[in-house]
């Protein structure tokens, strides 16, 4: 039997709708609505992408959102000015700065100069800080919550069970280690220099993926019957790997026979349909719900700065 699909495009949509009425319910009782503000510096055309998606996402559930635009070649005095202001505004609930930063900034730096309360991206030291001291008045980074989401969703039990973690990125990897090992799973992280991948990722229950390296998790990576989180976001532009990458998908195949590329996960999708028990397809996987839980973390802001327990 192939494996379940977690549709993370559907749960996602439904965390939205969720969050539109309580959008609406924080307005009515406090007469204005949550704020999100997002940073962008510098021209990268995927962050361009990105931010305007946040904005327009805020707006659609009923949010104050808002972006601001700094050149490549804007001063320290600058970036760090617009983040001051962004912070003493009390109409900005939530606040993030979309990476990556021109080469002369430092990302953690910058990160730093969001007040923790703001940090919706949940990437500042004292909330990974609170993360790691299974504290929950922090605000926890977007992707790892949108794993969860998903793993909830699904009514994936996680306690006392083997859960394999690839990759230890701040922003993915580590985060959604400690929120695994704050529900009882057994945790292992692998990393590039991690012996014998596939054997350790064997073990797993639940395998979660956020590498960067497309189709890297294969059939011999899964136990069968295993529920398979594919973090990974990977444009391909080679026929051979588009073709073992895309079998069984002649559809998204002829797209990529039109377009000359496609986006794929880090887990080798083919693979992971005959083997696993489930599995998040990339797109419409876990991607969906990074917005959607960051549209969250906004209201929870919110909530909290009017002193309402979130
Ligand atoms: P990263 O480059 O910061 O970290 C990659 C991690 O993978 C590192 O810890 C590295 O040790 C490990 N790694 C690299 N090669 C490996 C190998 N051959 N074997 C085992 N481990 C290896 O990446 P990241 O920012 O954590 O992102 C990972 C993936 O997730 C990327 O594809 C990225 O596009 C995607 N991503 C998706 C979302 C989303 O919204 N869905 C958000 C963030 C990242």
């Amino acid at each position: 039997m192939p494996a379940r699909l977690l549709d993370g495009k559907d749960l996602a949509r439904r965390i939205r709708e969720r969050l539109t009425g309580e959008v609406a319910a924080f307005r009515a009782a406090h007469g204005h609505a949550p704020g999100l503000s997002v940073v962008r510096v510098g021209d990268d055309p995927a962050s361009a992408v990105y931010v305007r998606n946040k904005e327009a996402a805020a707006r659609e559930t009923g949010m104050e959102g808002r972006i601001v635009h700094l050149p490549a070649d804007a001063s320290r005095a600058a970036v760090f000015g617009a983040i001051a202001e962004l912070a003493s505004d009390p109409r900005v609930h939530g606040m993030l700065v979309q990476l990556p930063l021109p080469a002369a900034f430092d990302p953690v730096e910058v990160q730093a100069a969001v007040p923790p309360g703001k940090d919706v991206d949940g990437f500042h030291p004292v909330n990974a800080g609170k993360l790691l001291l299974g504290r929950e008045d922090g605000l926890v980074a977007c992707t790892p919550l949108g794993v969860m989401a998903l793993l909830d969703d699904a009514q994936v039990p996680l306690a006392g069970r083997e859960v394999v973690v690839v990759g230890r990125s701040n922003i993915v990897g580590k985060p959604v280690a400690h929120l695994l090992l704050a529900r009882h799973a057994t945790v292992t992280v692998c990393h590039s220099r991690t012996h014998d991948l596939a054997a350790v990722c064997r073990r797993a229950d639940v395998l979660v993926a956020a590498v960067g390296r497309p189709g890297l998790v294969r059939r011999e990576f899964i136990k069968p019957g295993a529920i398979v989180v594919d973090v990974g976001i990977n444009e391909i532009t080679d026929p051979a790997a588009a073709r073992d990458q895309l079998r069984g998908q002649p559809e998204r195949l002829a797209r990529f026979a039109k377009n000359g590329k496609a986006l794929v996960g880090d887990v080798h999708f083919g693979d992971a349909l005959e083997v696993a028990g489930a599995v998040t397809p990339v797109p419409g996987g876990v991607g969906p719900l990074t917005v959607a839980l960051l549209l969250q973390n906004t209201l929870t802001a919110a909530r909290r700065a009017v002193g309402e327990r979130a």
